[in-house]
């Protein structure tokens, strides 16, 4: 089988085999020992563009960071499903007594301008002004002076994939430019950078440091072809619990989380016919809409994620069939719950349409 032919087998594959791994000994027994050695929980705030894993670029276990995904980065605490989960997050953090870091985050290409951030227009500095506006809203709502919640800005660079830490003011770190850093040298820049972050954070936000600097070190060793560096997205991922697909640039992520979620389906959808159209990716292929929400209980948790992912489902297929009926044709559609304790995607069958411009696949794997 392979990816490219036959993807809702691909993904099913892909998730059996890292469901595999996330519950082997060995890797539950990393992640405990992560969580003891580093307790600060660490949430990312990201753009949908599959180029942005943060898991791979900065060599860390899944599990570790927790990503919300929506178009361009673009959050706001006043959305109501939003809020509540950032909330929920803190709250489960400080009842641990641990520290939240929110690492509010946009991207850009060094390369070129057309590489950066379609969700701002390629507006590189549009990105990061609201990355920064993210952070303020978080210090806003969580105080500055109480030390449980840390938002601070990320650039990631997506063509050797650093990633860039900003301070007050002006002041930076560019991961790329000091790849090969110590680890004493990274501690004394962190500490310049953000001078009231206590020790015990840094400690925490500099294993992801390190990591970022090897897989920026990979990268060069590397020298990716410019297709690898441009968008190739076949999968229109919508909803959440996505970390075990930990697969960079194959799928556009979109958390519902803003209100009116479904507008970036469509804007995503149309990034995927673009890569069609452009020969990034083999229109033969096809695309597919991958809807997922998590649970972490059995009984009303996963009875309530089954009707969440059907109503994502549904919503999200209506408004390709409305603003992208290109794509129609070529679309598969597989639709799941993904328990949170194993990362396992269990399909949801004879999921039928109740749109006459197309048709959800069933299928019968469980
Ligand atoms: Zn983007």
């Amino acid at each position: 089988m392979t990816e490219t032919h036959d993807l809702v087998g691909f993904i099913l594959e892909r998730n059996a085999m890292q469901s595999r791994e996330f519950c082997s000994p060995g890797a539950a027994l990393a992640r405990r020992l992560y969580r003891a050695q580093h307790p600060s929980e660490i949430i990312a705030l990201k753009c949908m563009d599959g180029r942005l894993n943060l898991s791979v670029m900065t060599n860390t276990p899944p599990g570790i960071i927790k990503p919300y995904r929506n178009i361009g980065g673009k959050f706001d605490l006043g959305w109501p499903f939003f809020g509540r989960l950032i909330l929920d997050d803190v709250e489960y953090s400080v009842s641990k007594g641990r520290p939240t870091i929110v690492l509010s985050t946009y991207h850009f290409s060094k390369g070129d301008t057309h590489r950066g951030c379609a969700g701002h227009g390629y507006d590189t500095h549009a990105a990061r002004t609201e990355a920064m506006r993210l952070s303020c809203q978080f210090t806003d709502a969580f105080g500055s002076k109480y030390e449980a919640v840390w938002p601070l800005v990320v650039g990631i660079e997506t063509d050797e994939g650093g990633l860039v830490f900003h301070g007050a003011g002006e002041r930076l770190l560019d991961i790329a430019a000091h790849v090969d850093a110590d680890v004493e040298h990274l501690h004394t820049e962190f500490r310049h950078l953000y001078p009231a972050v206590p020790d015990s954070l840094l400690e925490d936000l500099l294993p992801i440091v390190i990591g970022n600097q090897r897989y920026v070190r990979d990268m060069r060793a590397q020298k990716r072809p410019v297709i690898d560096l441009e968008h190739r997205e076949q999968i229109i991922a919508v909803g959440r619990g996505f970390d075990w697909l930990h697969l960079p640039n194959r799928a556009l992520m979109i958390g519902p989380y803003d209100p009116q979620w479904e507008h970036a389906v469509a804007v995503a959808g149309g990034i995927v016919i673009n890569n069609m159209n452009t020969k990034r990716i083999p229109s033969e292929c096809g695309a597919l809409l991958l809807v997922s929400a998590p649970f972490r209980a059995i009984g009303a948790d996963q009875g309530v994620a089954i009707e969440k992912a059907l109503f994502l489902a549904h919503e999200a297929h209506r408004v390709l069939a409305e603003q992208v009926p290109a794509i129609i044709g070529t679309l598969k559609t597989l639709v799941g719950t993904v328990d949170m304790n194993t990362r396992h995607f269990h399909v949801l069958k004879d999921v039928v349409f109740a749109s006459s411009l197309g048709s959800i696949e069933s299928h019968g794997n469980e």
